[in-house]
Order: C-alpha cells, then structure tokens, then sequence
C-alpha cells in the first residue's frame, strides 16, 4: 500500500440549492447540511436541507409539467434530443465533473474520468435513442374490435440514490424516466449532493423544461420519507440498503406506489483450479477493491478451489500490498477514503469482528494514515461460511478468501444468503461456467470478468437484493403503464 500525496485544487462547487421547477431555492426551513471531503474531514459547502415542504413543491411541479406543461406535448423524439444534448454537456464538462465527484464522494478521479462519467455519458445517450421506440402492439381479440396497447410514461417518479456512484445512479434514474415521458423529482444521497445539482444545472442548459427535473437535497427519514409518501408520487426508484427499501415498501403501501429497488449483495466470485489464475487474481481484486469496496455487487466471497487455495491467495496479497491509497484527486490513486466517519467506523468494527471470530486477515486491517476515512485493502482468509463477514455486506475493502472442494456444495454456499444481486466464476470449463449461470440465484452473473456494465445489459437482484430492474429494455418498461384501447369497428 504506497501513498500517494500531491496537492490538488479543488474544483468550484456552483450550486448547494434545492433545484425545483427551474429555479434555484434554499430549503423553506432555510436549514441546510455540511457536505464533508471524506479525505480531509472538512467541509466543503453547506447544502440545502429539503424537508417535506420542499419535496411537496417538487412534487406541484412535476406534476404540472407531466400534467399540463410543454412536456406533456413533446413529441419523443425531441425528448431525446434533450437527453442527447445533456450527454454531449456532460462529455464538454468531463473533467470538472469527474472532480466534482471525486471530492464529494472521495473515489479516485481516475475512476470518476474513466469509469464513472463514460458510463453517466453512454447510459443518456442509449435512453436517449430509445424514446421514440417506445410502442404497444395490436392484439387480435375476439369479436369485431380493433384492440392495441399504449406504453405510457408512468407520470411523476420519485428517485432515491446513494452515494457510491452518485452521477451513475442519477444517469440510471433520469435516462429512461425521461426517455418514457415521466417527470422527476430526485433526492441525492446526503453525503454527496453535488454532482447531482451540477447535473440537474446542466439539463437545464440543455433545454428541459421548468419542473420536469427537480432535485431535492436532504435526509432520507425526511426528505426522502416525504417523497415516498407524497400521493401525487406514482412511483419510487429507489437503490440502497435493503432496510431501507422495507421502509419504503411500508410507507408506500398507503398509495399503492409502483416500487423499483436496487440494493445490497454479499456476491460470491468463484475461482477454479482450471481458471487463468493471474487474470482471475486480478479480477477479485479488482471486483472487490473497486470504488473502495463500495458496490453493491462487490465480488465480497472469494470461493477458491482448495487445491490451488495457497497460490491465489499469495497474488492476492501482492495485488492488495500494491494498491496505491492516497489523495482522490490525485491521478495516481487507486483507492481513496470510504466515503464518511459512519462508513469508516462500520468497516473497522467488521474487521475487529473478522479477527475475532478467527479469520486470518493476510494482509490490512488497519486504518490508512491518521487523516480521512482511509481502511488498508484487507483481505481474511480462512473464512467460513457463518462468520459475520461472510454473511453481512461490509460495503468497504474487505475481501473474505473461504475454501472449497466439491462443486454441487459450492454452489449451495454461492446461494446462502438472503441477497442475490451478483456473482462470477473463473474458468475455462465452458460447460461449468453455464452451470454456475443457471444454478446461483443473483441478477447477474459474469464470466471469466467482473463489474462489466453497460447500459443495455438489465441489471438488478434476486431475494433481497432487490425488485424490477435497471438499464436495457426491462429498466425502461419499469417507468411505463400499459393501456389497452378496444374499438368496436361494426358499422
Ligand atoms: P446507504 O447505506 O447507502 O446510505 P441508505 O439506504 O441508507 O443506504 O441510503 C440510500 C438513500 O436512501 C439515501 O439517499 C438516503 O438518504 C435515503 N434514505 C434513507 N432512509 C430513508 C427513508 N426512511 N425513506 C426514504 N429514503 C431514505
């Protein structure tokens, strides 16, 4: 773990105002919230704090313009120009951006360059082409009736994003709510609102009308409560925890709410004796590591064929002892600080439980340097299955390394657990490698690679890992209505 420091200029910050119906508003309690640089500890602006009162102003809005405003009338091909435009403002403004989003969340900037802000780019412009595609189909039904179906848009979605990948979530929520005619009012994570309000600036550029983005800065409890229980919300997109998607189910049971969730994983990444094992060391490594550990589909259970247990685990170790830890807006870091104090200590109390419930921890362990929420790339061996950092997502740069010998039992311990969001194998033995895709339960499965994204391909979970999914043809669908039209042809 070598680190890397430089000093950096850090990049303007614009906007820390709600942003509703085209205008830039403090919150009406006129509170707000410090927004920390997880590698300093500072704070870097005061936000405005949304409450309901700001949520049920966003809400008039998007209602108006989904209702009645210019947007209800555009025709879907201008709304993908718009979503267009806003990719091709978010490509001119790439680098600010990137920075933007690596000083408020503390992930690398080369990640936030090359990972993040392409995917935010080609996530719009896929939705964009996709808004006037969107058709229902003629059905031929009994009798003298000409019958077809409408796909519309589902009105006003309320969407409720973490701060992992703030920019990410915001292009997965806003592409193919906009693509299919819905309005939105979105609440950032409150760890990382700004991208989010440099976003909803830069739509406004394109040329959105008033009130069909609006952004709501603020807490979940409140704000983001506020959204899913407003009754002119028809529907919630919400990724997170899956505690919090209880709530959200709860309290959106008044209204029956059309619900999408996204949310946790303990996804197991298999590792074969037959596999390429420095690609497939590179591959945990990376599955796990990436984003400081914080993605819900984290490669977090390390399943590794015993006979070839000892090799793989020594690249493990080189891989995790060279990880360069330093400054996020250093073009050098690999890894930067988790993203704040209640993260860092979650992650130090699972490492105390790990050495406690007698894992090996090979190598990490400790806090990184005495400033900023920094944790070592860790990695436990000798891990079983029913030890609380096999079993609970830790959301950090902890990998467990268990053993395993029979291939049908693998499988079975690849399924125990209540989250089925993602999982991998390494191997060259094609017809395992389709085995392993049929037999574990999780939303996506990659072979012979890890965290492969792209806009087209659907993502999401099984069990508890969450409900519908995001991206391709599915994650569009989940923000439309069918509606079925039957027309009595007699003469
Ligand atoms: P994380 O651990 O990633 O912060 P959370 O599920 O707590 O996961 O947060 C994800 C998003 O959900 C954040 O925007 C947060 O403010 C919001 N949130 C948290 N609690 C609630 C709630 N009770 N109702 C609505 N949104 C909430």
């Amino acid at each position: 773990m070598a680190a890397v420091t430089k000093s950096i200029t850090p990049p303007k910050i614009r906007h820390t105002e709600c942003f509703i119906d085209g205008k830039w508003l403090p919150a009406a309690s006129g509170k707000t919230f410090p927004t920390i640089n997880p590698a300093t500890e500072e704070v870097i602006a005061e936000v405005a704090e949304g409450d309901a009162e700001d949520i049920n102003l966003a809400v008039e809005a998007a209602r108006r313009a989904f209702d009645s405003g210019p947007w209800s009338r555009m025709d879907a091909r201008d709304r993908g120009r718009l979503l267009n435009r806003l990719a091709d403002l978010i490509e001119e403004e790439i680098d600010e951006l990137a920075a933007l989003e690596s000083l408020d969340n503390g992930k690398p900037i080369r990640d936030a360059r090359t990972a993040d802000l392409p995917l935010v780019i080609d996530c719009l412009r896929y939705y964009a082409g996709y808004a006037d595609k969107i058709h229902g189909a003629t059905i031929p039904v009994r009798g003298n009736y000409f019958t077809y179906t409408r796909r519309e848009p589902v009105g006003v979605a309320g969407q409720i994003i973490p701060w992992n990948f703030p920019m990410l979530m915001v292009a997965w929520k806003w592409g193919p709510a906009l693509a299919a005619g819905c309005t939105v009012v979105m609440k950032p994570a409150e760890q990382t609102p700004l991208t989010c309000l440099r976003m909803a600036a830069l739509a406004q550029e394109a040329g959105f009308p008033d009130g069909v983005i609006n952004v709501v800065p603020g807490f979940g409890p409140t704000a983001g409560a506020a959204l899913v229980k407003h009754p002119q919300v028809d529907k919630i997109a919400f990724t997170g925890e899956h505690r919090t998607a209880q709530i959200i189910m709860r309290e959106a049971a008044d209204t029956l709410k059309r619900l999408t969730f996204e949310l946790g994983g303990k996804s197991p990444n298999v590792i074969l004796a037959d596999a390429d094992l420095d690609r497939a060391a590179e591959g945990a490594h990376f599955g796990l590591f990436f984003n400081q550990g914080q993605c819900c589909c984290a490669g977090s259970r390390v399943f590794v064929d015993e006979r070839v247990h000892d090799e793989f685990v020594e690249k493990l170790k080189n891989l995790a002892q060279q990880r360069k830890l330093g400054h996020p807006l250093d073009p050098e870091t690999e890894q930067g600080p988790q993203v704040d104090q209640a993260q860092f200590e979650k992650i130090m109390s699972y490492i105390q439980k790990g050495n406690e419930e007698g894992a090996k921890c090979v190598v990490g362990g400790k806090r990184f340097g005495d400033r900023g929420y920094y944790v070592e790339p860790t990695i436990f061996d000798e891990v079983s299955d029913s030890m609380s950092i096999a079993q609970d997502e830790i959301f950090g740069p902890v990998m467990s390394v268990l053993k395993f010998r029979d291939w049908d039992e693998l499988i079975e311990r690849a399924n125990k657990t209540f989250y089925g969001l993602a999982a991998a194998v390494w191997t060259r033995d094609v017809a395992k490698a389709h085995d392993f895709a049929k037999r574990v339960r999780a939303g996506t499965i990659w072979v012979n690679c890890y965290d492969v994204f792209d806009a087209a391909a659907p993502f999401g979970g099984f069990k508890m890992s969450g409900q519908g999914r995001e991206l391709g043809e599915e994650g569009l669908r989940a923000y439309t209505e069918s509606k079925t039209v039957t027309i009595n042809l007699d003469t």
